[in-house]
């Protein structure tokens, strides 16, 4: 086996046992992108070798979906499968786990109308609403995970030949998700225990507001009486502990969607819908989103947004230190995966339920009600940088600093 061989093998061990960490006897669905066959495969041999029962794998292909938004009549992009809907929610109640492979295209949809994109989006977000909150509220133990294609390697080293640049997010790839490592399964123990302890802290503090302050940032915010900030992985309800981003290196809770204030301002660029947006800034009042610019992707930005009437609050608040192995390789990679995971980072759209106490047991309503975020999107987007201080507000009324210069105060 060559050394890529090995590397891959390493990185679909990872994906079934710490990503998705599938239980004997259990099913597993894969979600995966025909450009990531070779990678598949193994997994789909991992699963078994774990004891996993069967195993679905539901194929994309990125020629097809850009074929079908040339083409395709909007009444179409209105539709979407009730069997295909259905069969999801089903087979997350009965305890199938869900393993996402994707292999970013940035571009893909540059040239369609973001409307028709937004409304495609809508459309299967809508549909598949049931399926995403059993996702959010841990109800299912799932993973995602990322492989490079031709095209984001063209994007992420625009200076290479398109091999090299292939070949270097490959490496990238492996060192961030700690495949490069001598005991790969171990490695991930041991960072998992170590955004443990940081939760920990963030968990016994129980801060009231965070204040953020950087270069065209100065936002505040406050968390919940019954905040719960998670990191590294979560438990399900039928107690297995699953990672399901593959790398991850934030730990996050939910604002009080009410409370947020101030303008803040993007540091990296976000891919969304495979139309890129830039240099943008939000301000907020009373929670809203009242005001919004971006240098680039304004209608993108501005479609997103008006998703449904909750889009524009903020779901999550997520702490990651400029100091962390993404954020080292100085490289914007143009995927939320990547680029949240070595950025300090806010969300627009849903709250994770999980994010209070017994959060992941009330009904949207009843997260409403507690003032938490939940919408039709969930939009994560890079504030982090070498210039970011975060203070928090304790209980009683004490100032601390949580973050400075981008990183961990203590
Ligand atoms: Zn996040
Ligand atoms: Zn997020």
């Amino acid at each position: 086996m060559t050394d890529f061989q090995k590397n891959l093998e390493k990185y679909a061990e990872i994906a079934i046992k710490i990503g998705v960490n599938l239980q004997e006897n259990q099913s597993l669905v894969i979600r995966a992108s025909i450009n990531a066959k070779d990678i598949v495969r193994k997994i789909v041999k991992k699963a078994y070798e774990a004891g996993g029962k069967d195993v679905l794998v539901e194929w994309s292909d990125d020629e097809v979906s850009l074929i079908r938004f040339m083409n395709a009549p909007k009444e179409a992009l209105k539709e979407f499968p009730k069997w295909k809907a259905e069969g999801y929610a089903e087979m997350a109640k009965n305890g199938t786990a869900f393993l996402t492979v994707s292999a970013p295209n940035p571009d893909l949809l540059k040239d369609i109308d973001p409307s028709r994109v937004a409304l495609s989006r809508k459309t299967s977000a809508m549909a598949m609403k049931d399926f995403s909150f059993m996702m959010r509220s841990g109800k299912v133990n799932w993973t995602a995970l990322v492989i490079p294609t031709e095209s984001w390697a063209e994007k992420v080293y625009p200076d290479l030949t398109t091999e090299d640049g292939l070949h270097k997010l490959w490496d990238d790839i492996f060192k961030i998700t700690r495949v490069a490592t001598p005991d790969p399964i171990s490695a991930w123990k041991e960072h998992i225990n170590n955004l443990q302890a940081k939760l920990e802290l963030l968990n016994s503090k129980k801060y009231k507001k965070l204040h953020f302050k950087g270069p065209g940032t100065d936002l505040t915010m406050n968390l919940p009486d019954d905040q719960v900030w998670i990191g590294g992985g979560m438990t399900t309800e039928s107690g297995i502990f699953c990672v399901p981003n593959v790398p991850t290196e934030e730990v996050f809770t939910a604002p009080l969607k009410s409370t947020v204030n101030g303008t803040v301002k993007s540091t990296k660029p976000l891919s969304y819908n495979g139309s890129l947006i830039d240099n943008f800034s939000f301000t907020f009042e009373n929670g809203k989103i009242v005001d919004f610019s971006a240098e680039q992707g304004y209608e993108v930005l501005k479609k997103m947004l008006e998703t449904d009437e909750t889009s524009p609050y903020l779901g999550e608040v997520a702490l990651v230190p400029h100091d962390s192995p993404i954020s080292n390789t100085k490289t914007v990679f143009y995927n939320t995966l990547f680029d949240e995971n070595a950025s300090c980072h806010l969300a627009v759209g849903s709250a994770y339920a999980s994010c209070i106490e017994n959060g992941g047991k009330m009904s949207k309503d009843e997260l409403e009600g507690n003032d938490l975020n939940t919408s039709l999107i969930h939009v994560d987007f890079m504030i982090g940088s070498a210039e970011l201080n975060i203070d928090g507000e304790t209980p009683d009324g004490k100032i601390e600093p949580i973050f400075r210069k981008g990183n961990w105060d203590k």
